[in-house]
C-alpha cells in the first residue's frame, strides 16, 4: 500500500462558490455540542461530473443542498451507485487529517468497476476530501471520540431507463460531525446470525461498497431488532455455514490462546480498511493473525467451550466494537463474560490513539488537510 507522502491531491483544481447563507456561528455550535451519526451536515460539499464525452470535469466545492433529479435518473431505477466512508480527526493542536483517504480511493474504484461506473482518479478522490474540509474546518469538532464523517458517494445521474451504464455520472462528497458511535461508551452490541437471508452471494457484490447490499440488508436488520438483536450477521450464500460479516462491519474472533481470526476475503465479504490496519497492528504486536473460513459450527462450540474468548466488530463508523452476545434460530450464547475483552479495547485504543495523533503513525496513515 502507498503511503500518504506518495499522495498527490489536485485540491487546487476545485473552484470553491461558498454557500451564502451558511450556518450561524451559534447554529453550528450548537450542532457540534449535539453530535449524532449522520444527522447534521456542513455548509458545503464537493463534487465532480462525469460524461461519456468529456469524463471528469467541473471540480467544485458548492453550498449543501439538495440535488435536482430528474425522476428517470438511472440510479432511481437500477441502483447504479457506490459510495465511501472515512473521517477527519481533529489532533490537540487543532490540525486535521485523515486517515488512509488512499486506501477509500483504491475501493471505490474498485466498488464502481463492478457497478459499470467511471473510475474516479485517486487525486480527485483526494482533492475532493481537502476542498471540502478545508472549506469547513470549523465543522471538525474536537471532543473525545469526535470527528467529521466524510459521504464520498457516486451515483447515475443520467435520465434514461435503458438498462446499460449512465453516460452521466455525479461523485460528491457531504460531510457530517460526529461523536463517539456509541453514547454510552464502548458497549457490547447483540448479534443474530442470519440463516434465511443474504446480503451479497457468491458473484454478486458483496465486495463492492454499493447502496444495494444495505438495501438488501435492511429487512432481515428489521426483523432481527423485532427479536431483540442489534446487528446482523450473514453467513456464506453458498452453503449457509462460513461467518462472513455484519452489515456494514468486519468480525473478529479471538481465540483463549490469543490467535485472531477473521473470515478471509472471499469475494463477497467488503474488505475494511478498519479490518486491515487491525490485523497490520496486531501483527506487529507478535499476535498470530490468521484470515480463514471461520465455521459458525467452530465459532458455536468455541463459545460453549469458552476456547473463543471474545468476538468484534470493526469498521470506520464504530471504529472497533465488543460483540457481548449471539442468537440464532438454534441457540443463544453469551461471549465470554459480556463484557468488553482485553484485546478488542487494546486494538480499539491502539487505533484510536493514531488516528488522534497520541500515538506515532509508523505506517503514513494520517495525511494533514488542514
Ligand atoms: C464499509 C463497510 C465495512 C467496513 O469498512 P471500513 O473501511 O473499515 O469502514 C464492512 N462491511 C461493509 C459491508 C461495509 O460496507
Amino acid at each position: 500500500m502507498s503511503t500518504a507522502a506518495a499522495l498527490t491531491s489536485n485540491v487546487e483544481a476545485f473552484q470553491v462558490v461558498s454557500n451564502v447563507s451558511p450556518h450561524s456561528e451559534a447554529e453550528r455550535e450548537a450542532a457540534l455540542a449535539d453530535l449524532r451519526f449522520g444527522v447534521q451536515f456542513t455548509d458545503h460539499m464537493a463534487r465532480v461530473t462525469w460524461t461519456a464525452d468529456e469524463g471528469w470535469h467541473n471540480r467544485r466545492v458548492e453550498a449543501y443542498g439538495p440535488l435536482s433529479l430528474d425522476p428517470a435518473a438511472a440510479v432511481l431505477h437500477y441502483g447504479q451507485e457506490v459510495f465511501e466512508g472515512l473521517k477527519a480527526f481533529r489532533w490537540a493542536d487543532g490540525s486535521v487529517w485523515t486517515f488512509r483517504a488512499e486506501a477509500n480511493a483504491a475501493r471505490l474504484a474498485r466498488s464502481a468497476w463492478r457497478l459499470a461506473l467511471p473510475e474516479l482518479p485517486a487525486e480527485d478522490f483526494i482533492g475532493a476530501i481537502d476542498a471540502l474540509v478545508r472549506a469547513d474546518s470549523a465543522w471538525v469538532p474536537g471532543v473525545e471520540e469526535s470527528s467529521l464523517y466524510l459521504r464520498p458517494f457516486m451515483y447515475a445521474h443520467e435520465a434514461f431507463l435503458g438498462v446499460r451504464p449512465a453516460r452521466h455520472v455525479e461523485f460528491l462528497v457531504i460531510a457530517s460531525p460526529v461523536g463517539s458511535y456509541f453514547a454510552s461508551g464502548v458497549k457490547p452490541v447483540s448479534i443474530w446470525i442470519e440463516k434465511d437471508y443474504h446480503r451479497s452471494g457468491p458473484g454478486g457484490t458483496g465486495d463492492a461498497k454499493c447502496g444495494g447490499n444495505y438495501a438488501a440488508s435492511l429487512m432481515p436488520q428489521m426483523a432481527a431488532y423485532a427479536k431483540g438483536y442489534e446487528q446482523v450477521l450473514y453467513l456464506d450464500a453458498r452453503h449457509g455455514t462460513l461467518l462472513e460479516e455484519l452489515g456494514g462491519m468486519n468480525v473478529f474472533a479471538v481465540m483463549a490462546d490469543g490467535t485472531v481470526v477473521t473470515p478471509v476475503i472471499n469475494g463477497n465479504i467488503l474488505e475494511g480498511i478498519t479490518r486491515s490496519a487491525i490485523i497490520a497492528l496486531l501483527g506487529e504486536r507478535d499476535v498470530k493473525v490468521v484470515e480463514r473460513d471461520l465455521p459458525l459450527i467452530e465459532v458455536r462450540a468455541g463459545l460453549e467451550a469458552g476456547t473463543i474468548s471474545e468476538v468484534f466488530a470493526c469498521g470506520t463508523a464504530a471504529v472497533v466494537t465488543p460483540i457481548g452476545r449471539f442468537g440464532s434460530d438454534e441457540f443463544e450464547l453469551t461471549v465470554g463474560s459480556g463484557e468488553p475483552g482485553p484485546v478488542t479495547l487494546q486494538i480499539r485504543k491502539e487505533l484510536m490513539d493514531i488516528q488522534y495523533g497520541r500515538a506515532e503513525d509508523t505506517h503514513g496513515w494520517m495525511r494533514r488537510v488542514v
